[in-house]
């Protein structure tokens, strides 16, 4: 890519980074929250390697990708100073037999929603000599398929990541279900995050809230949001 491409792509992230910043700000003074309780994490699954150093260098700390080999790739293209000053948050559905391979690039699994899972990043960190913070997805929708574990199965899961040897239990995360209202649900996801939470006090993370509803999500009481196309743009295929 010429030098021209690549600064006028950096110039469109800046723009639509500083209009979600801005959304969220606006989301947060409706809410009476601080602002520096939400973290916000790039979700960068479709767009290059390149992206993602335009968003590091624009002060992005946190990136999330749903794609185990793309993931893989990307963040081995990284230059290693690029890579330090990053949190990667692996959000896609998991099989076991990707457990190992997750395990070297990502920092935090927010997709844990099966026991099975869950023991298979327990030995892969193991393996690695190593900790992993991870979320319990918890499916919202009563109707599978997005992911996540049926709600009234979550503390028991929790309870396993909490009592496994290299998982750090830090939460709940959640998607919306399509074609409603995302406010109800994420109220429901804010009630099962504080159950979660007082079985486990240090696990106060609520992952909810992307591109077209993080306003919803920030009211609700989300510390993190995952954002991709308001940022990065539209990308091709599915979500
Ligand atoms: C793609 C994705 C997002 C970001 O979605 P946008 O609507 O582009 O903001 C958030 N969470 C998960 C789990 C995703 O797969």
């Amino acid at each position: 890519m010429t030098e021209l491409y690549d600064a006028g792509r950096r110039d469109e992230l800046a723009a639509n980074l500083a209009t979600v910043h801005d959304r969220i700000d606006r989301a947060c003074a409706a809410a009476g929250r601080d602002p520096g309780d939400v973290t916000l994490i790039a979700v960068t699954k479709f767009f290059p390697a390149s992206d993602v150093e335009h968003l590091a260098a624009l002060g992005v700390r946190d990136v999330g990708e749903n794609r185990d080999q793309e993931a893989g790739a990307k963040f081995a293209d990284l230059p290693t100073d690029v890579r330090e000053r990053l949190t990667v948050h692996f959000i896609g559905q998991l099989q076991s037999n990707k457990a190992a391979h997750v395990v070297r690039y990502a920092d935090v699994v927010q997709s844990v929603d099966r026991p099975k899972i869950a023991a298979a990043l327990d030995r892969a960190a193991a393996g690695a000599e190593r900790t992993l913070d991870v979320l319990v997805q918890i499916d919202l929708s009563d109707a599978t398929g997005r992911g996540g574990i049926a709600p009234e199965a979550a503390r028991a899961l929790a309870a396993q990541i909490a009592d496994s040897a290299t998982l750090r239990l830090r939460g709940v995360m959640a998607v919306a279900p399509l074609n409603a209202d995302p406010a109800p649900a994420f109220e429901r996801l804010a009630e099962l995050a504080g159950a979660i939470r007082a079985d486990h006090p240090q696990a106060d993370w609520v992952s909810a809230g992307m591109s077209g509803d993080l306003e919803q999500a920030v009211a609700a009481g989300a510390t993190h949001l995952r954002v991709g196309s308001a940022i990065l743009g539209y990308r091709p295929g599915p979500r």
